[in-house]
């Protein structure tokens, strides 16, 4: 049997102000790890530090502003006093409408952010990770990378880009012992989804095998599994967590 226990392990999750990021980096900070989580604005890190009462901090990271990510990685090994453990590539964002009126900028962004900068902090933190010879990278991906969804092509091409990406990496990291799986949330209950009318809602639940919309902590229970030491053997894998939405 494997415990779900952290202690010594240093976490760093993106998108940890709020939703399916602040309830991953509050699942991992009560399994004994420490949490560095991050926020696009100072005070949104100052959020993260006083949720996480002593057991990690906030930092600011702009997903869209590549050019401060080495700066972003030396501050974030400083706190850790070293490299860390386990990397959950969580932020994310829509820029949604239907792909015949969408403009090249809602394109660019969510390609940027979902993407190419999830790609740019593996690239950054797997460096430690290899030296170590040990480490977790949790990709999160989206159910509508998996089976499309209208108004959404740039975010899913994002999703499922991550998808081939996350393979690919698991495959040049696994001698190094190091995995690198996704997560695929379905419909859950976040800001993210807050926005969609209530008739998309209740659309959306009734197409849910289970009923329902799924909750921030129903991801962050996958995330600490493919974390946690009894998901060694697993690398290279996409963990729906979707009601069924997706099979
Ligand atoms: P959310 O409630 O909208 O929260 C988004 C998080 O990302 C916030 O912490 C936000 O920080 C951060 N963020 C936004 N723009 C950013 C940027 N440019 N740079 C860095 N961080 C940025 O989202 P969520 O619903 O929890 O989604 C989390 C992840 O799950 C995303 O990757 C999303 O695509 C995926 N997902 C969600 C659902 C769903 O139904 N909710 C379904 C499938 C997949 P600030 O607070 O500072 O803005």
């Amino acid at each position: 049997m494997f415990a779900l226990d952290f202690s010594g392990k240093v976490v760093l999750v993106t998108g940890a102000t709020r939703g399916i990021g602040k309830a991953i980096a509050q699942s991992f900070a009560a399994c004994g790890a420490t949490v560095i989580g991050t926020a696009t604005s100072q005070s949104g890190a100052d959020s993260i530090t006083e949720y996480l009462g002593g057991k990690g901090c906030g930092v600011v990271l702009n997903m869209l502003e590549k050019d401060s990510f080495a700066d972003f990685a030396k501050i974030v090994e400083e706190k850790a006093g070293g490299s860390i453990d386990i990397l959950v590539n969580n932020a994310g964002i829509t820029r949604d409408t239907l792909f015949m009126r969408m403009k090249d900028e809602d394109w660019d962004q969510v390609i940027a952010c979902n993407l190419t900068a999830v790609s740019k902090l593996c690239q950054l933190f797997m460096r430690g990770m290899m030296k170590k010879r040990a480490g977790r990278i949790i990709n999160i991906t989206s159910v509508v990378g998996e089976m499309g969804n209208a108004g959404q092509c740039n975010y899913s091409a994002a999703k499922a880009g991550l998808i081939g990406f996350s393979k690919s990496l698991a495959k040049e990291l696994a001698s190094r012992h190091v995995t690198v799986n996704c997560v695929a949330p379905g419909f859950i209950a976040t800001d993210m989804t807050a926005v969609l009318s209530d008739e998309i809602k209740e659309n959306a639940k009734k197409s849910v095998p289970l009923g329902d919309m799924g909750t921030a902590d129903d991801i962050a229970n996958a995330v600490l599994f493919l974390a946690s030491d009894g998901a060694s053997y697993i690398t290279g894998t996409t963990l729906d967590v979707n009601g069924g939405l997706y099979m």
